[in-house]
């Protein structure tokens, strides 16, 4: 069977590697540029405790991403899965980490084009202009050139109109595919129960990533750290083996001739504190309100210690950003004294991306197919529903490998 090299040593590359050895694959290197594998997933770790810049978690038990990693001896622990949202109007809803606008009205339209702001439009007015000044206000940029697939980072994908009959909406949501899209019920007026558990690994994350590393190295994956590997040559040599490119794709561009698409230029602040907080650990809250700068508070527990990550559309980390932790917080059962700033940082995020990326895209990996063939294989470069990704990923490293889905599943 071919050697499988993998570019990039983040989650994506992580289980690419043990996939392929589930495939048979016995000749699995990963490479990676910097020297710890993990990428966005690993935090950076002071004093013993995590600055997590985001809420990163795992599925429950049926999580096939989290099932993969336990068969390698890694360890998860379920939680109850607690978050709530705050709307316009001092809207708070529990257990919904979307948005909910008053609106009786359920009426919509199909969408005319690919871009956030045709699926903004397919809303009544009443939800499409909060939604218009929050995507806005999150992102700094013209609605029309970010791709309708940013709604689900923005967690815009499905928006609950406070005020619609909830028959007729649950109706709507059984009946009609784009009103499933587009629209929600908060779980508890729904009786829906999916989402209510969810898993972080035994020990933190710098923990699982250790573990995996021990795994990979006991499977005889081959893990070269350090080392930044150059498309080119990645494309230029890849004969007798299977590439799997689990990193950044856009030095993969020039490389094939494709034109460099247009991203988002925005990077976001975040603010880890130390705090004491009474109500559920972990907990979230999404801001929709388009108000200050915070939009999303993630309380959890590192080191023993209860922090708090405060994520912004722009630096602030002052008097107004405590005041706007509070305000998402205070709607929410549980008490929050707020200590010691631990943690800042200014950077890009790559989850959201623009029209000209996705179509630019699917060009890269046609004109891959072309020059490469099944034995390059792209991995979850659009980094948001993850589980998805994982799913398509798994799909081409099957068919690179030529194993059947049969013995893939075995
Ligand atoms: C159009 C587009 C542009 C993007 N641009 C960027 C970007 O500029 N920066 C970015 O971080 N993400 C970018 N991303 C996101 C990136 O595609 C994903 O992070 C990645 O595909 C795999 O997912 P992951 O969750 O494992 O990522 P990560 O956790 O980010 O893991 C990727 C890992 O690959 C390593 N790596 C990157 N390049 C190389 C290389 N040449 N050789 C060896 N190791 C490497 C990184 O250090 C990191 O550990 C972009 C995505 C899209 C769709």
């Amino acid at each position: 069977m071919s050697r499988v090299k993998i570019v990039g040593g983040g989650l994506t590359g992580i289980l690419a590697a043990f996939q392929a050895h589930a495939m048979g694959a016995v000749d699995i290197e990963l490479h990676e540029r910097f020297d710890n594998l993990g990428g966005v997933a690993l935090p950076d770790v002071r004093n013993g405790l995590e600055m997590r810049e985001g809420c990163i978690y795992f599925g429950p038990g049926t999580d096939p991403i989290r099932a993969l990693l336990e068969t390698h001896g890694l360890e998860f622990q379920d939680f109850d899965n607690r978050f709530g949202s705050l709307s316009p109007g001092d809207v708070y809803i529990e257990d919904f980490g979307g948005p909910g606008f008053a609106c009786a009205d359920i009426a919509l339209t199909a969408p005319v084009g690919p871009s956030l702001a045709d699926r903004l439009d397919c809303y009544p007015a009443a939800m499409r202009d909060p939604l218009v000044r929050y995507a806005h206000w999150h992102l700094g940029c013209d609605l029309s050139t970010v791709h309708e697939s940013a709604a689900t980072p923005l967690a815009i994908n499905r928006s609950y109109p406070v005020g619609a009959d909830l028959e007729t909406l649950a109706e709507a949501k059984r009946t009609n595919p784009l009103a499933n899209e587009l629209l929600a019920i908060p779980r508890h007026l729904w009786g829906h129960t999916n989402n209510l558990q969810a898993s972080l690994p035994v020990g933190g994350f710098p923990t699982l990533l250790r573990g995996c590393r021990r795994a990979l190295e006991a499977i005889g994956v081959t893990i070269h750290e350090r080392d930044l590997v150059s498309p080119r040559q990645a494309l230029a040599e890849h004969a007798g083996e299977v590439l799997v490119w689990a990193a950044n794709p856009t030095p993969l561009f020039k490389a094939a001739g494709v034109p460099v698409p247009r991203l988002l230029p925005k990077s976001f602040a975040t603010y880890t504190f130390e705090a004491r907080w009474t109500g559920a650990l972990p907990f979230y809250v999404q801001n929709f309100t388009a108000e200050g700068s915070c939009f999303r508070v993630y309380v959890y527990e590192s080191g023993g210690k209860t922090l708090l990550t405060a994520e912004c559309v722009a630096e602030d980390g002052g008097d107004e950003l405590s005041w706007d932790i509070h305000r998402l917080l205070k709607g929410f059962e549980g008490d929050l004294t707020l200590g010691d700033l631990l943690a800042a940082s200014i950077k890009p995020r790559w989850i959201y991306h623009t029209v000209d990326a996705i179509e630019r895209l699917t060009q890269l990996r046609a004109t891959l197919a072309e020059r490469v063939g099944p034995a390059f294989v792209a991995g979850a470069w659009e980094p948001y529903a993850k589980g998805e990704k994982f799913v398509e990923m798994d799909a081409a490293l099957s068919a690179a490998l030529g194993v059947s889905k049969a013995k893939a599943a075995a």
